[in-house]
């Protein structure tokens, strides 16, 4: 559809913002509306009220201040009835915008300088009209406008004017949404919603349009949560009609279960383990989610779907994001599966050829149970005797991809997929929502809140005097230096490195040279990194100076201080996550938080930790705090970006999409009208939603 008024220049900034066609444009929702219906001639404003004027520049002035960092740009504006001030501080560029006789509309509060007499507005909305579009006067006051985000040199005027022209050439737009859903619902169908979105009626509710709640708005918003979850639905419907493996729950697997574990499940993991095996049980291969906070014991019932996997006579793999997680679940995995003589292996990239051949040839005669590593076990030349079950580890870094890679091994094998920290649902529902979801909501018994409290840089000689005392009563401490693991900045790796190294010189040396203290970091070689986790664990070692490296897995019940240093630099979930690493034992544990100065937003973050200790909830600050992604860390977080959808704001919209949408595609009003809804989507929607449908 050719637009007038777009130009290859302006084509250019609105391809940028991803809005190349005249459906994307459509697409394109104003951010803000203004209600500029009270316009009135100048002699008719009244001192107070919010008004819409029309007028021409007669002069403009800049006054100079004693003060010269002050810029203030006075702009007289006049119409047949009168004269009105308008007054920018700090924007000179201003007197370019305003030159004598340009017309403009302005929308502002309308003030009376009693000093000198005359009607102001300080700061007012501005638009420069143009004499050669008589109705632009028309379009761009006298109504409720929408206000559009820039995009690149194209102004929100601009963008109007040519939605404007869309709008009333509109052809008839064809409505997808399924009417059923639409009627139930009470959604405005598309046409009337187009327009509207862009160009309200005159009776609409500026508040419900300004809170994106006005009946268009919330249909828009529903259409676009509701394409995504129908194609993740399709997913998860697909996924089942694979032919995939049905194992036996039998009295030996659940001997052996019972031989394995250490100690009482609590309700919450029967409970999921109970979803994990009836999904194991059925021939379609599992799609699992496992959310559940730190240390709520994830992993063991990770463990027990293993055991049933080995005990009908499969392999299961179990993969991590990082070399040293790897060997932190492969030690785990290995001495949980002691009493059982599985035999477990690891296969990294960091292993020997003649390790990693060793590895593989037993995988592939299928001596070795459980294979424990990282991406090293995707590899093409892997051969599984007899792979059943992948346990893929996440930390929101795995993407749908290696899932993929994963499952065109032979049989589809199931797979059970952790996350490391708790993810806010709406953001497990949009990039892991062709998984079916499993919460453990509850921690094993007798754990104490772990005690946080924040303390600067200035009280760190409290903190390790807290420290000894501790470790004299035979406790251990951890001292962090958190790095953002996947921050491509190498250097600010490196000074977490150099904080990490020098610190562990003062506290060997100066600070504790009673004590055993010992340093972890990824630069160090696996065998050493295995050394000195070893050395913790038995107690050898009392105090471990470490990087990040330790965020997950770690395990070492009598460690009961968690200090964290540099705390206002780092992510909620993360710290959240290390603190995990202590209080895992029956004794009170504290986890300490040392920031320099604070920012009001760093103070807001350190008091969420200090006063909660749910990771649900945390997981819900960071978000709001942070926005979406760079919760997820940006780099192929596998997020849609969405047009009008907002995550945060809008999370009971895609709850209802996403039941909608289940429903949908369980019972379609016919087959055909499912699968129209899929080339539907991959028409349409795919495109914009990025990664998050792809396969
Ligand atoms: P997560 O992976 O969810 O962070 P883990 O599986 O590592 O948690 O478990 C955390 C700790 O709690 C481990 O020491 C584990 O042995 C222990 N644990 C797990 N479940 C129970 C339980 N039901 N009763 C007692 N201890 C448990
Ligand atoms: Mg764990």
């Amino acid at each position: 559809m050719y637009v007038k008024g777009v130009g290859p220049k302006r084509a250019e900034d609105l391809q940028a913002k991803g809005l190349e066609t005249a459906a994307d444009l459509l697409t394109y929702a104003p951010f803000r509306y203004e209600d500029r219906s009270n316009v009135k001639p100048l002699s008719q404003l009244a001192p107070g009220e919010m008004a819409t004027v029309l007028a021409e520049v007669a002069s403009v002035h800049s006054p100079r201040f004693r003060r010269r960092n002050l810029q203030l740009i006075e702009v007289v504006f006049e119409d047949d009835s009168g004269r009105l001030t308008g007054k920018w501080f700090h924007q000179p560029y201003l007197s370019n915008v305003f030159t004598v006789g340009t017309r403009v509309a302005l929308f502002g509060k309308v003030e009376f300088d009693t000093y000198r007499g005359e009607l102001s507005m300080l700061h007012p909305e501005y638009e420069v009209l143009r004499e050669d579009e008589e109705d632009d006067a028309a379009l761009h006051t006298g109504r409720i406008v929408p206000i559009y985000e820039a995009a690149g040199k194209v102004s929100t005027k601009v963008l109007r004017s040519v939605l404007k022209r869309i709008t009333d050439q509109l052809p008839a737009l064809q409505d997808a949404l399924p009417p059923h859903i639409r009627q139930r619902l009470k959604l405005p169908d598309l046409q009337a919603a187009t327009r509207e979105l862009h160009f309200p009626s005159p009776d609409a509710d500026l508040r419900l349009l300004n809170a994106f709640r006005s009946p268009a708005q919330y249909r828009m918003i529903f259409e676009e949560f509701f394409w995504l979850e129908t194609g993740m639905a399709v997913k998860r419907g697909q996924a089942r009609t694979e032919t995939g493996i049905a194992f036996e729950l039998g009295d030996k697997a659940r001997e052996q279960i019972k031989k394995m574990l250490p100690f009482k499940p609590t309700a919450a993991q029967k409970r999921v383990l109970g979803e994990i095996a009836r999904d194991m049980a059925t021939a379609a291969p599992m799609s699992r989610l496992l959310q559940g906070d730190v240390g709520s014991g994830k992993t063991i019932v990770a463990a027990q779907a293993g055991v049933i996997a080995v005990e009908n006579g499969y392999q299961s793999a179990v993969l991590a994001p990082t070399e040293i997680l790897a060997m932190q679940h492969y030690l785990y995995f290995k001495r949980i599966f002691e009493p059982l003589n599985y035999q477990v292996l690891p296969l990294t990239g960091s292993m020997s050829k003649k390790e990693k051949d060793f590895a593989k040839r037993a995988i592939a005669s299928g001596f070795a149970s459980i294979v424990v590593g990282t991406h090293a076990v995707l590899e093409e030349d892997v051969e599984f005797h007899k792979l059943g079950l992948a346990i893929i580890d996440e930390q929101h870094r795995f993407g749908v991809m290696q899932r993929k890679a994963l499952q065109q091994k032979g049989v589809t094998p199931d797979v059970l997929v952790m996350t490391a920290t708790p993810i806010p649902r709406t953001l497990a529902l949009t990039i892991y929502g062709d998984l079916d979801v499993s919460i453990i909501d509850e921690l094993p018994p007798g754990r104490k809140p772990v005690h946080t409290s924040h303390k600067t840089k200035l009280e760190l000689e409290q903190v390790y005097s807290f420290i000894l005392r501790e470790v004299k009563s035979g406790r251990q401490a951890y001292i962090v230096y958190p790095v953002i693991e996947e921050s491509e900045n190498a250097s600010e790796r490196g000074l977490a490195l150099k904080a990490a190294q020098a610190a562990y010189q003062e506290l060997s040396k100066d600070v504790f040279p009673q004590l055993k203290v010992g340093l972890l970091h990824g630069k160090l070689p696996p065998p050493e990194k295995e050394a000195v986790m070893d050395a913790f664990k038995r107690g050898e070692i009392q105090v471990l100076v470490s990087t990040t490296v330790i965020e997950v897995g770690v395990d070492v019940p009598n460690a009961t201080v968690m200090v964290i240093e540099n705390a206002e630099r780092f992510g909620l979930a993360q710290i959240h996550q290390l603190r995990g690493r202590v209080g895992r034992g029956a004794a009170q544990s504290y986890c300490v938080l040392v920031t320099d100065k604070l920012s009001d937003t760093g103070r807001e973050r350190i008091r969420t930790l200090v006063d909660s200790n749910d990771g649900f909830y945390i997981a819900e600050m960071d978000l709001k705090l942070r926005g979406p992604g760079e919760f997820l860390g940006t780099r192929q977080s596998g997020l849609p970006t969405f047009r009008i959808g907002n995550l945060l704001r809008d999370r009971e919209i895609l709850e209802l999409a996403r039941s909608e949408a289940q429903g949908f595609v369980e019972s379609p009003p016919s087959q055909q009208d499912l699968q129209q809804a899929m080339r539907y989507i991959r028409d349409n929607w795919q495109r914009r939603y990025g990664l998050a449908l792809i396969g």
